[in-house]
């Protein structure tokens, strides 16, 4: 599938993180790990993460296959979670949700979060939003699980 209206630029970072996914390596032992799959699309992700003893996020293992949106916001998830807390990381779920969802448009909203902003050209396409979601809301319920646990 082509973006064609997606911004060059856009569509150049996401193809990148798709041919070339970060942290593709699976941790064999991680403290947290979540798995799931969107039925609409095919796509599937797996995360695993592990701590660097404190609450901070040492390193994340990301695998999964499906389309380019899918698979880039999965890549781009893994390398925003690192050295971040499990709080800070909800956090920045419910930025791109709202971003997402077109409830928060503001443009400089996803600027911090380095090339996560690239995903909000997504939004001209409401049918692979789930697709850029996956990775984090697989995390979400990652998180949940592992809290309830603690
Ligand atoms: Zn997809």
């Amino acid at each position: 599938m082509q973006f064609e209206e997606l911004d060059d630029l856009y569509q150049d970072i996401i193809l990148d993180h798709y041919r070339n996914p970060r942290n593709s390596a699976k941790l064999e032992e991680p403290h947290l790990k979540a798995e799931g799959n969107n039925p609409f699309c095919g796509d599937e992700v797996a995360v695993q993460i592990s701590f660097d003893g404190t609450d901070h996020v040492r390193e994340v293992g990301y695998q999964g296959r499906g389309c380019s949106i899918s698979q880039a916001s999965a890549s781009i998830m893994g390398e925003l979670l690192k050295g971040k807390t499990l709080k800070e990381i909800q956090a920045i779920h419910r930025v791109f949700l709202d971003v997402m969802q077109g409830k928060n448009t503001g443009d400089s909203s996803l600027e911090d979060f380095g090339d996560l902003q690239v995903l909000k050209g997504v939004r001209k396409f409401p049918i692979r939003i789930k697709c850029a979601l996956l990775a984090w809301s697989i995390l979400e319920d990652g998180i949940k699980e592992y809290d309830s646990h603690l």
